[in-house]
């Protein structure tokens, strides 16, 4: 008996049209905990690193986290792992709403794609019964169109479906995957899905997903909903609106946007606007919100409410979330009249709204600069506004400038002035990041942004507040009852924590403190990718009812493998570096590890090398961000240190030994009940 998971993944053939129903190895679930991590395993085995994002042989798999579906609340994230496009690296994108459980219900963890289909095609998965069907008569059609043609078709309203918009199909690098109620958006997931010919995937299921201890489990999920409850009716004091509760940033419920607008940067990234809010913006962007909100809506199982129903008269109803409320407004210089209008037309298309933005806000900097001439922009309205929509229509194309638009801000610089900088100035990994830019260097975020390899710099943050609190009374109120860290030293941390003076940024949190942090940080993000949790009810927000201590719980309980902290831990720790295998064997290396040049007026090169030569060493990797062949072999991953040693990326043979990746998995695997 599985329990959690149902133990069988779908693998579909595109190429040949091929459909089966794979039963998978609970050992590796053991090890990998599922979702992500085994979605890690998958890539490391079958996509080596001379398979490209748009080579048949790439595998777009789109995996239940080990927990959807079951009453764990706010457990529905789907888990969409590829080689990404844009970075050449292994993309993992997360999509909530309710795709996850329903495909758990059908009867399978995973669907993974391979091949390419010679015509544009969906499948539809109704529990045993699963088609490739034509989808020719979707072409070009929008993601949010596209679910209810799908659903109609099927005569299925509740029929789950994750669609590509035309982005998608025309392989944009930074194309989405749509879902009713969220998206998984980053590293070009969609590009893929559209390369190999797959419009959408539609499923409903009606099975059962069985629970080791049913109701150890109910209890631990009660206790969740009541800590859940306490914290909505307790928000945190001293910390901005939106790091207040639990959930994604509340941004259909929140109004205030001070932060955000005067913080956050304008146009390409560069422009900061101090006194931007004011009583009148305020009034007029709440009216905007209020009168298009048609009502706030969760993902499966959750009452957070997160999301909403976005209704503009003359325009299809969309949902809408997070941050790209913003991000359309703030990089034309608008208002949230314009940003909202234009996300609805952007969601139908399926492109990242973190992306998309600053790709149109770069080509109107070239434009100014008079690097792209007006000859280039054929036809392109006068207003700003208008040139959005004129830019997001054709870079959806691939038409004229939209071509080498359509490839982001990395490669676009690259082809128009030969190099990347400095034009595309705010990436990592030739990937965007959120358009911030600040003062003085933090040396959690320095560690989080050059080594995270989520591409998010939101999906990394979270546990530990992002500034010291101004009093030590206050900051003495906030550690009373901060449970959720793994030991007492992080709430030391925090107390000793100044704004200035002695134990101020850049020089404290210590190097050795920053380690510790960002490491927590990280492992929460990691863990709920697995389980496929929700991280606004976990590693996100501060004091989140799922943390270390009661998450073994769930995984004993949930799908009867015997866990605890430690044993936790070091699960995580074993996919999180084999994420970074997956990447390092395609080339990534220390040189890749930096944040953008200005994202910090104030920077201190010396400390920075410190703080990544000691998070490496941390970490068990080499002073170029290898993994050693010491600690690989100590999270039985030896077959990664032994293709590392082929493939000369690890040069001590004599270290590498000779074990079988058999023999690793054997030596680390924990009990399975
Ligand atoms: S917290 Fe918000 S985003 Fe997360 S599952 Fe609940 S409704 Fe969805």
């Amino acid at each position: 008996m599985r329990y959690g998971e149902t133990g069988f993944n779908l693998e579909i053939d595109l190429s040949r049209g091929g459909i089966e129903r794979v039963e998978t190895d609970p050992e590796e679930t053991a090890l990998y905990l599922g979702g992500l991590g085994t979605n890690a395993k998958l890539l490391w085995d079958r996509v080596p690193p001379e398979v490209t994002a748009f080579s048949p042989e790439n595998l777009l798999i789109f995996s239940a986290g080990l927990l959807c579906g079951t009453p764990a609340i706010g457990c529905n994230r789907t888990i969409v792992t590829t080689i990404s496009p844009q970075t050449d690296l292994m993309a993992f994108s997360m999509m909530g709403g309710f795709w996850a459980p329903e495909l758990k219900h059908a009867g399978y963890d995973k669907v993974i794609l391979r091949g390419k289909s010679p015509e544009l095609v969906y499948i539809w998965i109704h529990d045993d019964k699963v088609e490739i069907r034509d989808a020719a008569h979707l072409r070009g059609k929008g993601s949010v169109e596209t679910t209810a043609l799908i659903q109609q078709e099927l005569n299925d309203p509740k029929a789950r479906v994750a669609a590509i918009g035309l982005a998608g199909e025309n392989r944009v690098y930074y194309a989405s995957i749509e879902q009713d109620r969220s998206s998984a958006s980053r590293g070009g997931i969609g590009a893929v899905m559209g390369d190999k010919g797959v419009k959408a995937i539609a499923v409903r299921g009606t099975g059962d997903i069985n629970i080791a201890r049913p109701a150890e489990y109910m209890q631990l999920c009660n206790e969740v909903l009541e800590y859940i409850e306490f914290r909505n009716a307790n928000p945190i004091k001293g910390v901005m609106p939106i790091l207040q509760g639990l959930g994604s940033p509340q941004e259909m419920l929140i109004h205030e946007e001070k932060w955000h607008t005067e913080n956050f940067m304008w146009g390409n990234s560069r422009v900061r606007r101090n006194d931007f809010w004011n009583e009148d913006i305020e009034k007029s962007w709440t009216a905007t919100l209020e009168n298009y909100r048609t009502r706030l809506i969760s993902c499966y199982n959750c009452p957070m409410k997160c999301g909403a129903t976005i209704d503009i008269p003359g325009l299809p109803t969309f949902m809408m979330k997070c941050f790209t409320k913003l991000t359309y407004t703030m990089a034309a210089f608008s208002d949230l009249d314009f940003g909202m209008r234009i996300a609805q037309r952007a969601t139908e298309y399926g492109v990242d709204g973190f992306t998309a933005p600053q790709v149109m806000a770069m080509a109107l900097e070239l434009l100014e600069k008079g690097i792209l001439t007006k000859d280039d922009f054929p036809g392109m309205p006068e207003d700003s506004e208008g040139r959005f929509y004129w830019l997001l229509d054709r870079i959806v194309r691939r038409e004229g400038i939209g071509d080498v638009l359509a490839n982001g801000t990395y490669w676009a610089a690259k082809a128009i002035v030969k190099e990347a900088d400095p034009f595309a100035h705010n990436c990592i990994k030739k990937h965007e990041q959120l358009p911030l830019k600040l003062s003085m260097l933090n040396p959690i975020y320095f560690l989080m942004y050059s080594t995270g390899e989520k591409l998010n710099i939101t999906q990394i943050e979270g546990q530990f507040p992002q500034a010291p609190f101004p009093e030590r009374e206050q900051r003495e109120e906030f550690v009373k009852d901060w449970f959720q860290v793994p030991d007492d030293r992080f709430k030391q941390y925090f107390l000793d924590w100044n704004p200035r003076g002695e134990n101020s940024m850049p020089f404290y949190p210590t190097v050795a403190m920053c380690c510790d942090i960002v490491d927590w940080q990280e492992k929460m993000h990691y863990i709920d990718d697995a389980f496929g949790m929700c991280a606004g009810l976990s590693s996100f927000p501060l004091k989140p009812p799922y943390h270390i201590h009661n998450y073994p719980k769930f995984i004993t309980a949930g799908a009867g493998i015997e866990m605890d902290e430690d044993k936790l831990s070091q699960a995580a720790k074993r996919y999180r570096t084999l994420v970074r295998a997956n990447n390092i064997r395609r080339g990534m290396r220390r040189e890749d590890e930096k944040p953008p040049a200005n994202h910090w007026k104030k920077r201190f090169p010396e400390l920075e090398k410190e703080l990544l030569d000691a998070y490496y060493r941390f970490k068990g990797w080499n002073e170029d961000g290898i993994p050693t062949v010491e600690s690989l072999r100590e999270l039985g991953l030896d077959y990664v240190a032994d293709e590392f040693v082929s493939r000369g990326i690890l040069a001590d043979e004599k270290t590498a030994g000779s074990s079988t990746a058999a023999d690793a998995s054997s030596s680390a695997a924990q009990s399975v009940e």
